[in-house]
């Protein structure tokens, strides 16, 4: 546990579109966030650390080089992704949802971390049996990030798990990711929810077209020119 994510010279994109220019980023114990504009190229980058594209530069988890274009290995290595957009099985229950989330690892751990997974998230555990598309958003997110553990990731990335949540929703939900950081699972967030995100996080990175343009602890951001003017609209 207390996994540290190193990232240097990270370049990345699209059918040689070119998103992410060179980025360093340190993810240690605890939640780093990362803030950027709209096209900033967060998303690339997380899902160019969970080996879902091609890439250069160096990316390793506690000092292990993590494979690039090889996102199996990756959730093998001690990664999980809570993509944007949740990516459930509407059709499926929520235990069964919960479940697809352990396939990698033999049914009796699976067993156990599904039952560690309704303590956690007794919500959860009520709506055991109900489809999981039928959920509310903020339930359907509190599942994601539920089958995102049940891989027993050393490193958690979630991209904005915020979005489009009431905000009591969104308290709740960075009350859990918290609670999972407190639990040693180090935690990589992308949001556009930055005071929250930032009042939550413990350091964060600002990414513009692709680059970093500041980063810190949390507080000194939360509080510098960048993050006033530029998404808090703050002269
Ligand atoms: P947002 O906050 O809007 O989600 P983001 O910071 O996450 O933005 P990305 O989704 O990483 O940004 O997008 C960065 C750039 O890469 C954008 O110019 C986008 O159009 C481009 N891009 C993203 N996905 C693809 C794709 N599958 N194919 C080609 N270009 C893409």
């Amino acid at each position: 546990m207390n996994a540290n994510l190193k990232v240097r010279g990270l370049v990345a994109g699209y059918h040689g579109f070119q998103v992410l220019q060179g980025i360093d980023l340190d993810a240690l114990p605890g939640i780093t966030v990362v803030l950027g504009p709209n096209g900033a190229g967060k998303t690339t980058l997380l899902k160019s650390l969970a080996g879902l594209l091609a890439r250069q530069g160096e990316v390793k988890l506690d000092g292990a080089r993590l494979p690039a274009e090889d996102a199996t290995a990756c959730v093998r290595h001690g990664l999980a992704l809570v993509a944007e957009g949740r990516q459930l099985f509407p059709q499926m229950t929520v235990t069964e949802n919960l479940e697809l989330g352990g396939w990698l690892v033999p049914a009796r751990v699976r067993a156990q971390r599904l039952a560690r997974a309704f303590e956690d998230f007794p919500r959860l555990k009520e709506r055991a049996s109900q489809l999981a598309g039928t959920m509310s958003g903020g339930e359907q997110q509190m599942v994601a990030v539920a089958r995102a553990m049940m891989s027993g990731p050393r490193l958690l990335m979630l991209d904005e798990p915020s979005l489009g949540l009431a905000p009591r929703m969104v308290d709740e939900l960075l009350a859990i990711v918290r609670r999972i950081a407190a639990q040693g699972v180090t935690v990589l967030m992308v949001e556009q929810n930055v005071r929250k995100a930032l009042q939550a996080a413990d350091r964060g990175y600002v990414l513009e077209r692709g680059r970093v343009v500041a980063s810190g602890d949390a507080e000194t951001l939360l509080h510098s020119d960048v993050i006033r003017h530029a998404y808090l609209g703050k002269t």
